[in-house]
């Protein structure tokens, strides 16, 4: 943004240098994507200043993408118009090039680290979990959950009430993905529930019992036979050591794995141009299929041609030769 006050002289001495910039590289300021507000001068001094700056008047609030920029909460409405312009334009769903599944994952698995709001969601829901599992007696919400939701039951242990809220349906529905992650290192064994909490690698034993006479049957009688360690029950998630719960933690721990890519020091190394990496990107991932030359469309796309044959690239280094006064060399 440049400020200037409302008389003729300051607006040209505003708009000196940006014409020097424009003669120096190159760079235009584009008219048509600029406005030019004003306050307190009369409608015709606007009218001359306008036609100074040949610059449209613009309207408060200032907008980008039709979102107005103001401090306040933005309503749907406000939203509106960038809603319409990603539902009608080259971003809606029936031109995705890529899956969205690539696209979250990290960069040297392929994608283009983009957090997947449900994932994060995920994650968020998991704390709650987490929270019942730890059986935290400093949590009112999670005295308050076994009084009145679990009655005193375990939270591994019940079905799905038919008539309980969304949300505590959402968190019960997690549990199949937190019993993965979720596990209690057992110390004196009294905040945790043999049949249905995780604390064998076979996981819930409720839900998972050895058949008789198996190497899993007799490590689980060998794992309750030994002593407990004592101290108080952990509970842990993933696979790291116990301890505080992280919603980027639970997020790493329960995303989508994908194995790592050979070409990622390729596209993203050092000093990558993003455009440049974005488009390599593509390229490796088989989006653009199209070899034709962009610059003639009349031949394949090589090294040879693009830097000798094109006839575009002729022009180039024929021009580049006349300004050098030389004279191409015989049979070339
Ligand atoms: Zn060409």
């Amino acid at each position: 943004m440049l400020f200037c006050h409302a008389d003729g002289k300051s607006l040209s001495i505003l708009l000196e240098p940006l014409g020097k910039f424009q003669n120096w590289f190159g760079l235009k300021m584009n008219h048509a994507k600029s406005n030019i507000f004003f306050g307190g001068i009369s409608k015709e001094d606007i009218d001359k200043l306008r036609d100074i700056a040949k610059i449209d008047e613009g309207k408060l609030p200032i907008r980008y993408l039709g979102v107005p920029l103001v401090s306040i909460e933005l309503s749907i409405d406000d939203c509106q118009p960038l809603i319409e312009k990603i539902l009608g334009s080259e971003l809606n769903y029936n031109k995705t090039k890529v899956a969205w599944d690539v696209v979250c994952l990290p960069k040297d698995k392929g994608g283009l680290v983009i957090m997947r709001s449900s994932d994060w969601n995920k994650a968020a829901i998991l704390r709650h979990l987490w929270n019942l599992a730890n059986k935290d007696k400093y949590s009112i919400w999670v005295e308050w959950t076994y009084k009145v939701l679990l009655k005193g039951k375990n939270v591994w242990e019940i079905d799905i009430p038919n008539d309980c809220s969304w949300c505590w349906r959402d968190i019960l529905k997690l549990r199949d993905v937190a019993r993965k992650h979720i596990r209690v290192d057992i110390g004196n064994g009294e905040n945790c529930s043999l049949w249905f909490e995780s604390w064998h690698h076979l996981g819930p034993i409720a839900r998972r019992w050895p058949a008789s006479n198996s190497q899993a049957l007799l490590e689980l009688k060998n794992s309750v036979l030994n002593p407990p360690r004592g101290g108080e029950d952990k509970v842990i998630l993933g696979n790291g050591v116990h301890g505080t719960f992280s919603i980027k933690k639970a997020w790493d721990t329960t995303r989508r794995r994908n194995s790592k890519v050979d070409w990622y020091n390729i596209v993203w190394y050092h000093h990558h141009i993003p455009k440049h990496a974005i488009l390599v990107w593509v390229a490796i991932l088989g989006i653009i299929q199209d070899a034709t030359c962009r610059l003639c469309n009349s031949a394949t796309e090589s090294l040879d041609h693009l830097f000798f044959s094109c006839s575009f690239t002729n022009e180039i280094w024929s021009r580049l030769m006349r300004r050098c006064s030389l004279n191409p060399a015989q049979g070339d």
